[in-house]
């Protein structure tokens, strides 16, 4: 455990989901694959369909939308329809078929593996503090066993703008009713979950899963506390 910042008191937690309470490269692997099986056998003109090709109608709507990224859900199921309108569907057909492919993915999305560490960290804290969740994702907490330690669970779209944007920092404070400087945020990433934290006002912890070093010239993102494990939460709690 290292420490930049000065920590206050804290009386509530903020976790980001993927890659900070799980590995989320599995899921994604497995999901991507499904998914395009799926689509694949969803229509006999879809069947030579690469993963590649989705990816170039995801681009085509981030090109026309540019705020589509806030709601990755809300992103992806309208390339699915591009897609299908692509190839024939009409409008009542590709939403259908953007309805369907995107319940398979979700589906697929949710199956996560936790590791049990996580979820010993989660009930210790849960007994402390309230914990809530931060996400820019997609995977529900509650289809991967893991609704039950939180109080509350924002995403980014139906929650306000993606981290780093403060929307989603300021309503987790509003809904704890607790102040901003006495609430962790907990992540993995520096350039969303850390920085969006600190720019809001709550203190921040990293998780540095991978080894890095902060105290390189071109990192001017620093937290208050760097850990490598999740687990090391309950010592400073
Ligand atoms: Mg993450």
């Amino acid at each position: 455990m290292r420490f930049y910042r000065q920590l206050t008191s804290i009386t509530a937690i903020t976790f980001d989901l993927d890659d900070t309470l799980y590995d989320n490269r599995p899921v994604i692997a497995k999901t991507e694959k499904k998914l395009l099986n799926f689509i694949r056998c969803y229509d006999d003109r879809l069947n030579k369909l690469q993963f590649s090709d989705f990816k170039k109608y995801q681009t085509l709507i981030f090109n026309q939308y540019p705020e589509i990224y806030h709601d990755v859900t809300h992103w992806r199921w309208l390339a699915v329809k591009a897609l299908l309108c692509h190839y024939g569907y009409d409008l009542e057909q590709s939403v259908d078929g953007a309805n369907d492919i995107i319940a398979h993915f979700s589906y697929w999305r949710s199956k996560i593996v936790i590791p049990e560490l996580t979820h010993k960290t989660l009930s210790t804290l849960a007994e402390k503090v309230p914990l809530a969740v931060i996400t820019n994702g997609n995977a529900d907490p509650y289809a991967c066993g893991l609704g039950d330690y939180f109080q509350f669970v924002l995403k980014a779209g139906q929650d306000g703008r993606a981290k780093p944007f403060s929307d989603m920092y300021y309503l987790a404070a509003q809904k704890f009713n607790i102040v901003l400087d006495n609430i962790l945020h907990v992540g993995d990433s520096l350039t969303t979950d850390i920085q969006g934290a600190l720019h809001s006002g709550m203190q921040a912890c990293w998780i540095n899963a991978n080894n890095s070093n902060l105290l390189t010239n071109d990192n001017k993102i620093l937290p208050h506390v760097e850990i490598t494990g999740l687990a090391s939460l309950i010592a400073l709690i």
